[in-house]
């Protein structure tokens, strides 16, 4: 644990007791804080008050008297699409809305370091997709280079759960936008953008908010190293906003879509193969194209990312290479679950928005595709020039034939459940297929959790093939 800095003997308020707030809770008293602890859920409150924490309805008259700080929880929203009225409560008390990444940059850094010889240094990762891949894959060069390194945020453990870093460690950190948007404090070393395309609008307020969340990770604290990708506007624009010229190697730009000319510090992916620039010259070359836990340009875009961060904390290419090639993927992503007379299943679904289940349809051939589920704002308009390698579309979810209906021309069958899916699937199928799930949709019409959809697929698919 991180025990939180800067607040001794002061009261501090969190809202939202899910994981994140009551590690903060827990931090806060290990920083000798009082944490006064409320949430709408009285599971939840009974919980935090069975470990001792003063439960206060901080919406009340006088919830924030003596409070020096409320740290709301990702999952709670703080201003779109309308603030809780927790966080109104505080505003209007003048109390400073802050979270649990933010305390975290406050109190990670101790005065033990003195003794180091090589400092610690954070390296945080946000984008709209590819941030979970790229954040483990990251984790997993850095181990497998043995560097002390420990994965949190959004995947991995909570920020203020990992042990206070030994000398030379590595942290490396997931940030959603929710998290960037509200930290006070944002101090990375090393920041990483993936990607932007349209996801949690509503919570922005549209694509403008989106982005300036996520800018924040670079604009608050002024990382040493920065490391974008450059396939959007968006990213261009914040790479020339962070370079001072055009040889400043503070910025890395990446992408998987060209080759990168420019006299500054390139990372791109070409034709399967990642190529590393630096003033003019070619560092070095890696071959992409037989990496099993790597599949498609998605991501190859992950891996010029997860690169050019290891380059940053000193690491040679070919480490970093030999370690793409141990590099086992994350559940759900790209996931090769299964593979009978020729017919690979492959589980994406954690492809929720449109944007990664089009990258995930790119990456294979001769598809049998599921889809369909709670449909994001938006539509599906984006992803049909991208349906080329799609033999036929099986649709699940609870909307399921509303949803058949905007894939036009593609032929599809509406299964509405993944039983059906799966063995209509399975049934078509022939030799040199891929039956992959990438729902284009969220899944909370019929699973709690795309990481429950996922399961359910690899449980169908393993009943089917196992038969
Ligand atoms: P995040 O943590 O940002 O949601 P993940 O690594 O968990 O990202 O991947 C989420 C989804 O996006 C998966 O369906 C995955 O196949 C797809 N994906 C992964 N990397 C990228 C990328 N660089 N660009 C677009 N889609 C991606």
């Amino acid at each position: 644990m991180i025990p939180v800095q800067g607040y001794a003997g002061a009261t501090v308020a969190v809202l939202g007791l899910g994981r994140s707030g009551l590690s903060a809770a827990r931090a806060l008293r290990e920083g000798k804080a009082h944490a006064v602890v409320w949430d709408d859920n009285e599971a939840a409150r009974d919980t935090a008050a069975a470990e001792g924490f003063e439960v206060r309805d901080l919406g009340k008259q006088g919830g924030f008297d003596g409070v020096a700080s409320l740290i709301v929880s990702p999952g709670i929203p703080h201003l779109y699409p309308s603030p809780n009225k927790v966080v109104r409560a505080a505003w209007a008390a003048g109390v400073p809305v802050d979270n649990d990444i933010s305390l975290f940059f406050r109190s990670f850094a101790t005065s033990e370091w003195d003794n180091f010889e090589r400092m610690p240094k954070i390296i945080a990762v946000t984008g709209s997709n590819g941030k979970s891949t790229t954040s483990a894959l990251i984790h997993h060069i850095l181990e497998h280079a043995q560097r002390p390194t420990q994965l949190a945020g959004n995947i991995g453990r909570g920020v203020l759960d990992i042990d206070p870093a030994i000398d030379g460690e590595v942290v490396v950190l997931e940030l959603s936008s929710y998290q960037t948007d509200l930290a006070r404090s944002l101090t990375p070393d090393v920041a990483v953008f993936t990607n932007l395309t349209p996801d949690h609008l509503d919570r922005h307020d549209g694509m403008g908010g989106y982005f300036a969340a996520k800018r924040r990770l670079f604009s608050e604290g002024g990382p040493d190293r920065c490391i974008i990708g450059v396939d959007e506007d968006e990213g261009l624009y914040l790479a020339n906003q962070m370079a001072s010229n055009a040889v400043d190697d503070r910025v890395i730009r990446v992408s998987s879509a060209r080759k990168l000319a420019g006299e500054g510090w390139n990372v791109f992916a070409k034709k399967g193969f990642l190529s590393e620039w630096r003033k003019g010259k070619q560092i070095a070359s890696i071959d992409l194209r037989n990496i099993s836990g790597l599949p498609g340009s998605h991501n190859h875009q992950n891996a010029c990312a997860a690169y050019a961060a290891c380059r940053t904390v000193g690491l040679a290419p070919r480490v970093i290479e030999a370690a793409f090639h141990s590099f086992g993927g994350l559940p759900h992503r790209s996931q090769l679950v299964g593979e009978v007379d020729g017919v690979k299943f492959v589980n994406d679904s954690k492809a929720t928005n449109v944007d990664s289940a089009a990258k995930a349809l790119q990456a294979f051939t001769n598809i049998r595709w599921i889809c369909g589920g709670l449909e994001k704002e938006g539509g599906l308009d984006a992803l049909l020039p991208h349906v080329g390698g799609v033999t036929k579309a099986y649709v699940i979810g609870r909307e399921a034939a509303n949803f058949a209906m905007q894939l036009g021309d593609l032929p599809h069958e509406v299964c509405t459940d993944m039983a059906t899916a799966v063995g209509r699937a399975t049934a078509d199928a022939t030799s040199g297929d891929t039956v992959l799930l990438a729902p284009a949709a969220a899944s909370f019409d019929q699973y709690d959790s795309f990481e429950k959809r996922g399961e359910d697929f690899i449980a169908q698919v393993a009943a089917i093939t196992q038969a």
